[in-house]
């Protein structure tokens, strides 16, 4: 069984490891060109079900006794919205958890260093953003270790959090994400904040979605110029907006606990 969101499109030529191009022109392409990146109706039944199976292992909200709940942003670091996410989140003494992508992370290793001094905490999204479903093992194990390496390289720091792309799973990544030492993290709470929406739009969407131990998603590099203006727009309101109906912002390990 396939999940996520999107169509799975086979890919059909994998990257060997060295043709990466860390000025990640070529992956970021791809990547903005992916014609349908909407979640089908399904995906979260889907999760929830996947879930089941894999307790301890595939989570996609925290402790639900709790009035607790993790903002988390993809993608990321860029030199363009992180800082300004990174700001806001310092003003409003908020701990958040990004899910960082290898690639990212070799072109803007100052901003990851911020994301980490700063006491956020981070987690691996894959070091180019494929659906994982459509590679091979061994390059499944390969992105998700590059991206490790390149992590513990800049910060000195591990993550045993995974956000597959696209939130795109099947049992054999869960498999082997488990025996990698991963938590994988998916989400409850979904801001759409990737298609350019309005800061309005955003906020209501959470209003809607958030519950005890709610997992937010939302992004810090852009595919598109602008398109995440709705998001910083939106976060200082979500923050005032979920503290005044009693909520405590935490990592997403915290959440978990
Ligand atoms: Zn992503």
């Amino acid at each position: 069984m396939i999940i996520g969101i999107g169509l799975v499109i086979t890919r059909q030529t994998a990257q060997p490891p060295d043709g990466r191009d860390p000025s990640k022109e070529e992956s970021l392409k791809e990547w903005n060109e992916e014609a349908n990146r909407e979640q089908p109706p399904e995906h979260h039944n889907q999760v929830q079900s996947l879930a089941q199976q894999y307790k301890g292992v595939l989570f996609y909200k925290g402790n639900e006794t709790k009035k607790q709940t993790a903002l988390t942003f993809d993608d990321g670091p860029d030199n363009v919205y992180t800082p300004r996410i990174l700001d806001i989140l310092r003003a409003k003494g908020i701990k958040a958890t990004f899910f960082i992508v290898g690639v990212q992370a070799r072109a803007h290793p100052n901003v990851l260093k911020r994301i980490v001094d700063e006491g956020h905490a981070i987690g691996n999204h894959s070091w180019d953003h494929p659906r994982l479903p459509s590679l091979s093992s061994a390059q499944v194990i390969e992105e998700v270790q590059s991206t490790e390496a390149e992590i513990e390289r800049i910060t000195g720091k591990r993550s045993d959090l995974f956000r597959p792309p696209y939130g795109l799973m099947t049992a054999r990544e869960l498999d082997e994400l488990k025996s990698l030492g991963y938590r994988v993290i998916d989400w409850s709470v979904d801001t759409t904040d990737w298609k350019g929406e309005s800061d309005k739009k955003i906020l209501a969407l959470v209003n809607k979605e958030i519950s005890p131990g709610g997992i937010i998603l939302q992004h810090c590099m852009a595919g598109r110029p602008g398109e995440l203006e709705g998001t910083v727009k939106a976060l200082p309101q979500i923050i005032d907006r979920l503290r005044a109906k009693g909520y405590q912002f935490v990592t997403v390990s915290a959440l978990l606990e």
